[in-house]
């Protein structure tokens, strides 16, 4: 399948912490949205790997995601050799799409920064009819969403329409993210505390304040945007 949109993250649940609700709005217009985790989440503190492909499908269902698949680039020491690069290649050729979603450059988590300069590399080199076999591809742009450490935003995306969504997306990764009223017998991770779970909620309405919504995703864009029309950038939209 051919997709718009293919977000990329490292462990189940990076991506619809990071941009879920951009996500669900960009399924919701249409757009054919998938999922790749770098990881299956194997070192992770709390959660099986099984019962996080569980909860990473239940969650691309709640988001309306079209395709979603896993490569096996190492928990905890994420790879990014040519071995990864070539498996990351091959998944860009296959979906074709537009536009990525990925990780900054770099964050708490090391296995983030690996995985921006990953995904940086394979979407250059997916373009090369030198690297590989199959047809070369490259996508169109790739922004980065935010995770732990905070960055100052290219553009914010105004979620308030599918801020639901996302909560109920990230409301599958039972294992990993703190639901109100559940109790589980698993050590306690700064992800899977209450805390986390309002400070999630509090910046996104700190960067939706900043553009007038009540929710917002910040992005970062390595490039800067051309902007076809300025009046259209008129908060509100134009008048
Ligand atoms: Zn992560």
């Amino acid at each position: 399948m051919k997709l718009d949109v293919l977000a990329i993250g490292s462990h189940p649940d990076d991506v619809e912490l990071g941009c879920g609700g951009t996500l669900a709005l960009l399924a919701q217009r249409g757009l054919k949205v998938g999922i790749l985790h770098l990881t299956r989440g194997e070192a992770g503190t709390r959660g099986t790997v099984e019962e996080r492909r569980t909860e990473a499908q239940a969650a691309a269902t709640s988001l309306g995601v079209a395709e979603i698949e896993f490569l096996d680039c190492g928990d905890g020491a994420l790879r990014t050799g040519p071995e990864e690069e070539d498996a990351l290649i091959g998944v860009l050729r296959r979906f074709r799409p537009d536009l990525i979603l990925g990780p900054t450059p770099s964050d708490r988590h090391p296995d983030h920064g690996r995985a921006h300069r990953l995904v940086a590399a394979a979407s250059y080199y997916a373009g090369l009819k030198g690297r590989g076999e199959s047809a070369p591809y490259r996508p169109a742009a790739v922004f980065s969403y935010m995770q732990h450490d905070p960055f100052e935003p290219s553009f914010i995306v105004d979620v308030s329409a599918t801020w639901e969504v996302k909560m109920e997306a990230l409301a599958a990764y039972a294992s990993q993210l703190h639901q109100p009223g559940s109790r589980r017998d698993e050590p306690p991770t700064k992800v899977a505390s209450p805390e986390f779970r309002a400070a999630v909620v509090g910046r996104a309405q700190h960067y939706g304040l900043l553009v007038g919504a009540a929710y917002g995703e910040p992005f970062w864009s390595r490039l800067p945007l051309a902007v076809a029309d300025p009046w259209a950038l008129l908060p509100g939209g134009p008048r």
